[in-house]
């Protein structure tokens, strides 16, 4: 069981998984009741979240609602740091959460659009290097676990600079990894080399350090936000949140 979850895990990609897992986790839910953990995307309780990962970690997945530590950890930045969920904003969700998507979807201050090359979960078919909107047109744009895919990040970056209104602001994550300089070398297309090298057979390169700083060779301002290690540890547990994530928040730059 666990070889075919991993096999599952490894190959299928996650926005995939997302659309038939559902009420596998549903029924999967029934035996993680509980009240030690709290999911703050779905607002429900568990004995433990679900493991997940290739190197499964435990406590991880929400069964009811598919969020990851970093989801959660995203919503709670957006609750308490942001004008998220009051303000009236546009809002541009690329390659979109499924965790996130009714939620955001039924919050009345939003206009909120989603777009995906692939994804059936959005609702605009879009490249992320070029994006096919108006430069000026969103307050906010979301694009996470996208740049590590895609041929030219600086572009991508360039191109959601673009899309911000003056004052827009945006959140872009990708795994990043304990090196000094982010690796990549356009020259390997073998799925195999692309895991050995950079983590997986669809990423195009592995994220240093350096990360922040070549965001913003686009133009964005990005920050390195360190909001998850100014809660509470005990809420921090009690969500299971990731606790050295960085948030790079982005704002419109020139
Ligand atoms: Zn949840």
């Amino acid at each position: 069981m666990k070889a075919v979850i991993s096999f599952v895990i490894r190959y299928i990609p996650r926005k995939y998984l997302q659309l038939v897992s559902h009420f596998f986790l549903r029924v999967l839910a029934i035996f993680y009741t509980g009240s030690k953990v709290q999911c703050n995307v779905c607002d429900s309780q568990f004995r433990k979240f679900l493991p997940y990962g290739r190197k499964a970690r435990e406590n991880a997945l929400c069964p009811k609602c598919l969020a990851l530590e970093r989801h959660r950890l995203m919503w709670l930045f957006l609750q308490k740091e942001t004008n998220f969920f009051t303000a009236p904003l546009k809002v541009l969700h690329i390659a979109p959460e499924l965790c996130f998507i009714e939620r955001m979807q039924a919050l009345p201050n939003l206009e909120y659009i989603t777009g995906d090359i692939e994804s059936p979960l959005a609702t605009v078919k879009m490249d992320v290097h070029q994006i096919p909107f108006e430069n000026n047109s969103f307050d906010v744009v979301f694009c996470n676990h996208v740049m590590e895919h895609v041929d030219d990040d600086i572009l991508a970056c360039k191109e959601i600079n673009r899309v911000l209104k003056p004052n827009g602001w945006g959140i872009i994550q990708s795994p990043i990894y304990d090196l000094k300089e982010t690796i990549e070398d356009k020259s390997i297309t073998d799925p195999r080399e692309r895991e050995r090298l950079f983590g997986q057979r669809d990423h195009v390169r592995k994220y240093g350090k350096d990360y922040a700083s070549r965001l913003s060779q686009s133009g964005l301002l990005v920050e390195e936000n360190l909001f998850v290690q100014q809660l509470d540890p005990q809420l921090v547990i009690q969500h299971a949140l990731p606790p050295q994530e960085i948030i790079f928040y982005c704002k419109k730059g020139l």
